[in-house]
């Protein structure tokens, strides 16, 4: 099923000609589909005295991979000059990190290197977690090159991640898919998850999720690796991650024409608006004790009230089979919009 998806596969850096070449090898032997073999030759690192990658040198070891087994290759690039390198090196693609989408200074300088050029980029989406900067960063290499462009989800950067190294914060990239439904969209687990156990759940939410494929760093010797250590798997790991993914990949146009979908779609449709009503009617509740409030110089927002009213909705929600976050995040929208109807706007 892979054959249905784009598949980006490599170590997160070139080390050596041995160590790509065995990645490579690895990949072929595993039956891995690889639309382009990535190597970060480059390594934009947050701090300084880590491996900033072995630079142009490694570009003849991405050839000899090229050339035994016809793989299209990718580079990280950051500045006008890596592009003009990877361009003389004859890389069939590039990728923006990260870091580099994240500033308009570079991407504007990468975008006028790349003006009337023909080579897909792939555009990570910005260390921050900002759909505009990402959006900004895509449109102004779509101005400028002639080639493909594409998106890589690999998440965005928080003060202490938890569970994942950059949490993935899933409703900026089906915003941008809304936006932007004719883009490609590929998912980096790698990067998400910091962490080579939590790849397959990742990749079954990216493909339920309707991406088109994936960035994935494989390596030979993963513990070894000179960066992104944890997060890289054999390529043998990522081919039993694939063996377990649940397929999904049809349009929905295609399934438009069944018609117990359509009816649950409808049903669906029929219970939004009831809820809508529901809220509205609600919404005039809060308003009338707004006045009442105003009337009798209490102020709008009651955190006590509004604090054991969630309780509440908590104790409900369980019994239902929500999540606390989705709840403790509908009641917030909900508390807000009520008190702006009270007379204080402060969610828009
Ligand atoms: C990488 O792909 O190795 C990389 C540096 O990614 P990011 O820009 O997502 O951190
Ligand atoms: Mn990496």
């Amino acid at each position: 099923m892979q054959e249905k998806f784009i598949s980006i596969l490599g170590p997160c850096s070139a080390e050596s000609v041995e160590q790509v070449m065995q990645t490579a090898d690895g990949i072929a032997k595993n039956n891995l589909k690889v639309t382009y073999f990535r190597a970060g030759i480059w390594k934009p690192r947050t701090r300084p005295g880590s491996f900033e990658g072995v630079g142009e040198k490694a570009f003849p070891w991405l050839q000899e991979v090229k050339d035994k087994y016809n793989w299209q290759t990718i580079v990280e690039v950051a500045s006008k000059e890596q592009v003009e390198k990877a361009l003389k090196a004859e890389m069939d693609a590039l990728w923006i990190g990260a870091r580099t989408s994240a500033n308009p200074f570079s991407m504007q300088e990468i975008a006028d290197v790349l003006k009337g050029v023909d080579i897909p980029v792939w555009i990570k989406n910005p260390i921050n977690p900002d759909l505009e900067l990402w959006i900004g960063a895509m449109e102004r290499i779509a101005v400028a090159s002639k080639g493909l462009i594409g998106l890589i989800h690999r998440g965005f950067s928080a003060f202490r991640p938890q569970t994942f190294r950059n949490p993935p914060t899933w409703e900026i990239p089906i915003e941008m898919k809304q936006r932007y439904p004719d883009l490609p969209r590929l998912l980096d687990p790698s990067h998400i998850a910091g962490e080579r156990s939590l790849i397959p759940q990742l990749l079954q939410i990216g493909v339920d999720l309707g991406y088109k494929g994936w960035m994935v760093e494989v390596h030979p010797n993963p513990q070894n690796a000179w960066s992104d250590a944890k997060q890289q798997l054999k390529p043998e790991d990522f081919a039993t991650v694939l063996e377990n993914i649940e397929w999904k990949f049809k349009d929905t146009e295609v399934l438009e024409e069944d018609e117990a979908l359509k009816k649950l779609r409808a049903s669906l449709l029929d219970m939004d608006k009831q809820l809508l009503d529901l809220l509205a009617q609600r919404m005039q509740i809060s308003q009338d004790i707004g006045k009442f409030k105003k009337n009798h110089q209490i102020t709008i927002l009651q955190t006590e009230r509004a604090k054991e009213t969630l309780k509440k909705w908590l104790s409900w929600a369980s019994e239902n089979g929500f999540s606390e976050n989705f709840i403790k995040k509908l009641y917030e929208v909900i508390h807000l919009e009520s008190i702006g109807k009270q007379g204080r706007k402060l969610y828009e």
